[in-house]
């Protein structure tokens, strides 16, 4: 069975319809780019997807877990343990250092500082920022504090990582260095990795394309041949 299911799900904000019934598998180590226009409901899928929205119908399973069941607290929870996180920008903390904006996750699941500091240390140097632990997310350019994001993201072993739009505020080379850890990464974690992006060139990086269009998803099975960078 798909790591992350969803079957008929449903979202509106007020008279608006961001959702119209959408179904969506992703297997387990599968890298799926989640494509449109603007305003077709990429972003809402995506947070229907990751537990963020609970949707108005409709279901979203992760593994054996029924996320639109549980409620606010136990979502959050979900989030924490068993997903990961990459957004534009800001949501590194800036006033800590890269290593511990990377052992945070760590140590709010109860690591001891020593261990969450040791393995977030790793995957820094995994991603090709050792040295550069002690610096402040100001004190990095945009990818490096984007791989900051993306080791912050897989330090805590989670089964999907949700990227939106991860490259959005970076010029082209620099979003590809940051697709190749990314996916690099998720691969190595052995995590599924959802991405919403509008730029083909980072969609290439993944291993499907599914397109939303008014609220619907076009093509939701799995079996489309993988692009791969250029
Ligand atoms: P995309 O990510 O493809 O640009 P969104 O999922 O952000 O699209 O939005 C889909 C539709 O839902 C749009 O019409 C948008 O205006 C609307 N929408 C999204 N979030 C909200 C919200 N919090 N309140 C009201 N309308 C929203
Ligand atoms: P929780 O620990 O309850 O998940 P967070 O502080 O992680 O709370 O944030 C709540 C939610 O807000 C996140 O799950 C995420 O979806 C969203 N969020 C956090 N930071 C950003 C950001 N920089 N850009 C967009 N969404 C964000």
């Amino acid at each position: 069975s798909p790591r992350l299911s969803a079957r008929g799900v449903v979202k509106r904000f007020g008279a608006t319809t961001a959702l119209a019934g959408v179904d969506v598998d992703v297997a387990a180590g599968e890298t799926v780019a989640v494509m449109g226009p603007s305003g077709s409901g990429k972003s809402t899928l995506l947070h229907c997807l990751a537990g963020i929205l609970a949707p108005d119908a409709g279901t979203v399973r992760l593994g054996g877990t029924d996320i639109g069941t549980l409620n606010e607290r136990d979502r959050s929870l979900l989030r924490r343990r068993r997903l990961g996180f990459v957004f534009q920008f800001g949501q590194l903390l800036g006033e800590l250092p890269a290593v511990e904006n990377v052992a945070l996750p760590l140590m709010l699941q109860g690591v001891a500082r020593p261990e969450a500091t040791r393995r977030a240390a790793e995957w820094l140097a995994a991603l090709g920022l050792a040295g550069k632990e002690g610096r402040r997310p100001g004190e990095l350019s945009g990818g490096e504090a984007q791989r900051v994001a993306v080791a912050r993201a897989l330090v805590t072993g989670p089964e999907v990582v949700f990227a939106d739009e991860p490259t959005g505020a970076l010029d082209q080379s620099t979003g590809a260095d940051v697709m190749r850890a990314l996916t690099g990464a998720t691969a190595a974690a052995g995590a599924s990795l959802v991405l919403v992006t509008h730029d083909e060139q980072v969609a290439a990086w993944c291993s499907r394309r599914i397109h939303v269009r008014d609220g619907h998803v076009t093509d939701a099975a799995p079996g489309q041949p993988a692009a791969g960078p250029a």
